[in-house]
């Protein structure tokens, strides 16, 4: 393998392929599964607490929970329900909170373990019907919410 064949091989996925991507609003992304959670930060809890006209306090305890290995002020992250949904997911598998939604799913598809590998693209195409779909997503976008999201860690 050449030297360039090598780099280009290296390089992420979203780099050396066009992606696709078209929310159908399926939902399908709200749904809890293993260990995936919705991190909230300080200003995140602050904004969707102000929405919805809580106080901080009264906001953590109907809509948050603790992550039991984390520190005081991180490791909050949204409740899910019984059945695995998010708290914030409607009876119309509609976000109640999309307005103020966290960073973390405004920026749901383009994250660092999906958009980097093409096996972690294809993988999660099985849980999200909009991977695949609709226009090409530039690169300089991607790049740009990858970027924020190394940010806020
Ligand atoms: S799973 Fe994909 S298509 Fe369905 S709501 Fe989430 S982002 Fe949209």
């Amino acid at each position: 393998m050449s030297k360039r064949s090598i780099e280009k091989f290296n390089e992420p996925l979203y780099q050396r392929e066009a992606l696709r991507f078209e929310c159908t609003g399926c939902g399908a992304c709200c749904v809890a599964s293993g260990d995936y959670y919705v991190y909230v930060t300080k200003n995140e809890i602050e904004k969707i607490g102000d929405f919805l006209g809580l106080s901080r306090a009264w906001f953590k305890r109907r809509y948050l929970q603790r992550l039991p290995d984390e520190g005081p002020e991180e490791g909050w992250v949204l409740a899910v329900s019984d059945d695995d949904l998010c708290v914030f997911l409607g009876k119309d598998r509609r976000c109640s909170v999309y307005s103020v939604r966290p960073a973390q799913c405004s920026s749901y598809p383009y994250w660092p373990e999906v958009v980097l590998r093409k096996s972690d693209w294809l993988r999660e195409s099985r849980r999200c019907e909009g991977i695949g779909r609709g226009k090409i997503v530039s690169k300089k976008m991607i790049a740009a919410l990858l970027e924020k999201q190394a940010d806020n860690d």
